[in-house]
């Protein structure tokens, strides 16, 4: 029998994680299976056959895992985007909003070279505040961001919407 199993069917969801009330998508358990690894990263590269990509950028943390295999994938290197405090070098800053106060990303400031054709990712599109700020710093180093791929879109928080105002182009394998 032909294994039919989606990338959604590795995906399992926690109760009251990491508080009561939120219903957490875990892809511990997609990354942890070899055939559910290789299908999610297949696919979430499958929108950029045929485009030059020079660099896939991934967000912390767990784009750190799909995005590394992406570029490996594609012979590119790979850029860390960042919780404040945690790249060593002189990094530029984005805040953006959360539900209760404010969270700060970070990206080196010689990550890219202007114009480069950058891939982002992440595991996850909620709000899309991450993502945006993602896109605000490596547009500010002058990276073209080719698209956005994330393995679970949550519709409902309208996260695709902010990032197509953007004018990005949105991939994700389920929502
Ligand atoms: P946003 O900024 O609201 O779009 O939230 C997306 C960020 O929160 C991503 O970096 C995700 O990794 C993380 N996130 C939010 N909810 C979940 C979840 O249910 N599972 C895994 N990650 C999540």
């Amino acid at each position: 029998m032909p294994d039919t199993r989606t990338v959604r069917d590795y995906i399992r969801t926690i109760v009251d994680f990491p508080h009561e009330g939120i219903l957490f998508r875990d892809v511990t358990t997609l990354f942890a299976d070899p055939r559910g690894f290789r299908i999610a990263v297949d696919q979430l590269l499958h929108p950029s056959a045929g485009l030059r990509i020079d660099k896939v950028a991934g967000l912390e943390a767990r784009g750190f895992i799909v995005g590394g295999a992406m570029a490996h994938q594609l012979s590119v290197g790979f850029v860390p985007i960042r919780k404040k405090g945690k790249l060593p070098g002189a990094t530029i800053s984005e805040a953006y909003q959360l539900e209760y106060g404010e969270a700060v990303m970070e990206l080196h400031d010689d990550a890219i070279e202007p114009g480069e054709r950058v891939l982002l990712v992440d595991d996850l599109l909620a709000t899309g505040g991450t993502a945006s700020a993602g896109i605000n710093l490596l547009e500010r180093l002058g990276a073209e961001v080719v698209g956005c791929a994330f393995i679970i879109d949550l519709p409902e928080l309208g996260g695709r919407k902010v990032l197509e105002a953007k004018g990005m182009e949105v991939h994700a394998l389920c929502a």
